[in-house]
């Protein structure tokens, strides 16, 4: 699948052994199945700042071009942790699975009640989109708690002061009317730089305990 997305947003792929190394102390092992030249994309057309599949990642290249090395790998390390969890896999279980199925019950009806194929054909394309639509809402909430957990694992991977610095250069999020109808799959920027903050001081606060403890610097 990510090479047709990849071919649909035009983008263009780059190297960067950095990422593969953070990738494999992660264990975002599919990825790695890919050759190296093949893992890490950037599009100017993809409409949110990075997209993770399987065996791939795609930068807004805008976006790419904003972040500093250190920022580029904490990114890096929020998506390979959705990677290492195998969430891709798991949210299309739960968004597009439910749909499919829902849709061809509806299908289904359509077809037994109707004669016309265009009819039946419009009505299965628009409830498809309409149950996946609504399952992700009803998913929104479980999409949240992924999202809090990536940034909180890649910030046992990663400096969190470049975490927090690269979710900063999201802001200000725009809030159209639209934004607001769509389910919130992601906390705030507030609320994640919020979490990531309080883990920092948590994992500093307990190597200073180690270090403080045996009277050994670790
Ligand atoms: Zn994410």
């Amino acid at each position: 699948m990510s090479s047709v997305m990849v071919r649909l947003l035009r983008a263009q792929p780059f190297e960067m052994q950095a990422l593969d190394i953070l990738a494999e102390r992660m264990k975002a092992m599919s990825i790695l199945a890919k050759d190296r030249f093949h893992r890490y994309y950037k599009s100017s057309i993809l409409p949110i700042p990075c997209l993770a599949y399987s065996d791939a990642l795609v930068f807004n290249s805008n976006y790419y071009h904003m972040l500093s090395p250190d920022e580029v790998l904490a990114v890096g390390a929020h998506e390979f942790n959705h990677i290492a969890k195998m969430h891709i896999a798991k949210r299309l279980l739960r968004t597009v699975l439910p749909a499919a199925v829902l849709t061809i019950v509806i299908g289904y009806l359509f077809f037994i009640n109707f004669d016309s194929f265009l009819f039946i054909a419009s009505a299965v394309v628009l409830f498809f989109f309409f149950f996946l639509f609504g399952s992700y809402y009803v998913n929104a909430k479980w999409f949240r708690k992924q999202e809090t957990e990536s940034d909180l694992s890649a910030v046992e991977f990663v400096n969190g002061a470049a975490m927090i610095s690269a979710l900063s250069r999201l802001r200000p999020q725009k809030t159209s009317w639209l934004s607001k109808l769509m389910p919130h799959t992601h906390p705030t920027i507030e609320q994640r730089i919020h979490n990531i903050q309080a883990a920092v001081s948590t994992k500093n606060s307990f190597n200073f305990t180690i270090t403080f403890g045996d009277g050994t610097s670790r």
